[in-house]
């Protein structure tokens, strides 16, 4: 099993990729949720060559993934699971929820140190939002993701087969709650009680900075509940709400490749990062 999830580990997660992306595009075809406001094939175009640049720098730069770095720790027995005579089933379900909290804490870092909210906002200024909004990240962003995870996999000692099934859980949950697609309301409100539905993680997406600063899980949606940062709706509603940040409005800046990468050396950080939120200077009366 191990054996044949090393040597398949870029198959299998390729394969997820693209089933789960076309069922989603189809879905948004024939349901969205949304009016596009900007053309779709542009926002395409540059969104799928941002994905296939990132395949191909994290394939250079880390062959063998974080299966790999699975692998390793397990021959040297490090990490807790490693360590503990844990049944498999109990260390396959522990390490998929302990990953997902790690995701969500260095999302939450992403927001909140000013240096990686300018790797993060390309995420963020994408003036639409679906399923390919979910793959948009800054090839940096991509590299510094895989180092924290490469780190929690060496603390946890996790099977194999947990990591490749939080990597391909994230990658499809990610694709599905950044889909521009309509689900019933009453349906969204039981799937969200687990799992990060596309109304929730819209939210996420809002250009107020409050609201943008909210729901920050991926996959589990028990982390905003539990640590304070969960937002129900957006305050416009979902179909009138900005998507999108303040820092960055015009297509312009906002769709072509080029300009993506070099967004997080452009520009000012404005009061989405925590440490530039203007406050009301205090009442001296
Ligand atoms: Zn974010
Ligand atoms: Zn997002």
């Amino acid at each position: 099993m191990d054996n044949y999830i090393s040597t398949h580990e870029a198959t299998i997660r390729l394969g997820v990729f693209f089933g789960i992306f076309a069922l989603m595009a189809m879905w948004e075809l024939l349901a969205p949720r949304r009016v596009l406001t900007q053309p779709k094939s542009a926002r395409w175009l540059n969104n799928i060559g941002l994905v296939v640049l990132n395949i191909v720098v994290v394939r250079l730069i880390f062959p063998t993934a974080a299966v790999g770095v699975a692998a390793y720790a397990g021959e040297r027995q490090w990490g807790l699971f490693n360590q503990l005579d844990t049944p498999g089933w109990l260390a396959i379900v522990a390490t998929v929820i302990l990953l997902d909290g790690v995701i969500y804490l260095q999302h939450v870092m992403f927001h909140a140190v000013p240096a990686f909210w300018r790797l993060h906002r390309v995420h963020h200024a994408d003036l639409d939002f679906d399923v390919t909004t979910g793959s948009r990240f800054h090839p940096l962003e991509i590299l510094l993701s895989m180092l924290i995870k490469f780190a929690a996999i060496v603390l946890l000692g996790p099977p194999l087969v947990a990591v490749i099934l939080f990597e391909v859980l994230l990658n499809a949950t990610s694709m599905f709650n950044h889909s521009n697609v309509r689900l019933p309301l009453g349906l969204d409100r039981i799937i969200r009680l687990l799992i990060v539905t596309p109304d929730m993680h819209r939210v996420h997406h809002s250009h107020l900075a409050y609201e943008t600063n909210s729901n920050f899980g991926f996959n589990l949606s028990i982390w905003d509940r539990l640590l304070g940062t969960y937002r129900a709706q957006p305050e416009d509603g979902h179909t009138g709400m900005t998507i999108g940040i303040d820092t960055f409005r015009d297509s312009a800046q906002c769709i072509p490749l080029p300009r993506l990468l070099m967004m997080p050396f452009t520009g000012v950080v404005t009061d989405y990062a925590i440490n530039s939120r203007r406050r009301e200077p205090p009442d001296e009366s």
